[in-house]
């Protein structure tokens, strides 16, 4: 039980912002909706807030329609990029705002408020003037603001699109810290993928309107349904090739060679080749020669860019590896049963 979207189609005039949009989120569950700009993100939580009304398709909580719901009677909560706290309200007030219009009691919203100022971290900010925090405590009083009324579901859009990359991988943290503490059922939209791995149980990855891929981060990383869903997850190492089934294995030619894989393909296919695959000795199945374009230092892992017969393929290594000098070829091996995937 939870939130069920089931078959929501919207369009703008021209525009079909959601296709047979068809998803679940259960109790205490965090959920990525995923995809690039314009893919009918914000469409969705407008559908599910009840701010829109879906052509066709339906929105369940608890296994009831909320066909006919007004928005604030569904008891979802909302936190958007552009927060928007009230400048003229210190931080107390800021909170409390939503817990005054349900016209809670003042010793009820007093209690309320130290819990939820616990919980992210602000206890003694009460008097503070929201536009004397930083940008990061202002985002931790939205939230706060957004959790009071206990939403039985919180949507948050884009919530920290507008800070730094440094301060936004730390409030992520945070973030998904505090929404499993006290057990939240939420919906988290991103373009980002890193950010929706980070805080999600699992990912509904979107593209113009539908969705195209469902499943936990870790799933949805080994197994990415299509090329659109590689390329979006900064998996770009794509050959083409062509398939041919052989006594239950299949048979993949491309520009690395020829290799066999498990299932069945036929004709033209995309062979993806994961990043973190390529063995730099001779002793993988597979072996190739390929000369170094460029490497970049990430800590823990270094990132190599080879050109292979004419194809620019990435590789991860583990960042101690020795790696050949710029411009010159070396002999890079792998084996295709963990390193291939077939895409159709
Ligand atoms: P972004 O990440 O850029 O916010 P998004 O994934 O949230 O994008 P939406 O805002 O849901 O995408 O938009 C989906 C499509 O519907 C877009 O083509 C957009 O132009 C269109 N659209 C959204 N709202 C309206 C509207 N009120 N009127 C007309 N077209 C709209």
């Amino acid at each position: 039980m939870g939130l069920r979207v089931e078959q929501v189609t919207k369009s703008f005039g021209e525009t079909l912002a959601l296709e047979d949009v068809s998803f679940e989120v259960s109790h205490g569950e965090i959920v990525a909706v995923l995809g690039p700009s314009g893919c009918g993100k914000s469409t969705l939580l407008a559908v599910i807030a009840g701010l829109e009304i879906p052509d066709s398709g339906i929105v369940y909580w608890n296994g009831e329609t909320l066909q006919g719901v007004a928005p604030h009677l569904r008891g979802f909560g909302l936190m958007f990029q552009d927060y928007a706290l009230f400048p003229h309200m210190n931080v107390f007030d800021n909170v409390a705002f939503g817990l005054r219009m349900a016209k809670m009691s003042g010793q009820a919203i007093k209690t309320r408020l130290e819990e939820v100022l616990d919980l992210v971290g602000l206890r003694g900010f009460e008097e503070r003037d929201v536009n004397t925090l930083s940008g990061g405590e202002q985002q931790r009083v939205a939230l706060a603001r957004s959790l009071a009324p206990r939403p039985k579901m919180l949507m948050l859009d884009e919530p920290l699109g507008s800070l730094d990359r440094t301060l936004r991988e730390r409030l992520l943290l945070e973030l998904g810290e505090i929404l499993r503490r006290v057990d939240q059922t939420a919906i988290y939209v991103t373009h980002d993928q890193e950010e929706a791995f980070a805080v999600a149980d699992r990912v509904v990855i979107m593209n113009e309107g539908k969705v195209v891929q469902t499943g936990t981060p870790q799933a949805v990383y080994a197994q990415p349904a299509s090329i659109f869903v590689a390329r979006f997850l900064g998996l770009e190492n794509l050959l083409p090739g062509t398939a041919r089934p052989e006594g239950g294995r299949t048979t993949i030619e491309t520009d690395l060679g020829a290799f066999s894989v498990s299932g069945q393909f036929e004709g033209d296919v995309t062979v993806l080749i994961r990043p973190n695959s390529a063995r730099l000795d001779e002793k993988g199945k597979l072996k190739f020669e390929a000369r170094l374009l460029e490497h970049s230092f990430r800590g823990t892992i270094c990132r190599a860019v080879f050109e292979v017969n004419g194809t620019r393929l990435t590789f991860e290594f583990l960042s101690d590896v020795d790696l050949p000098e710029q411009g010159h070829t070396t002999v890079l091996s792998f084996d295709p049963s963990t390193a291939i995937q077939v895409l159709q």
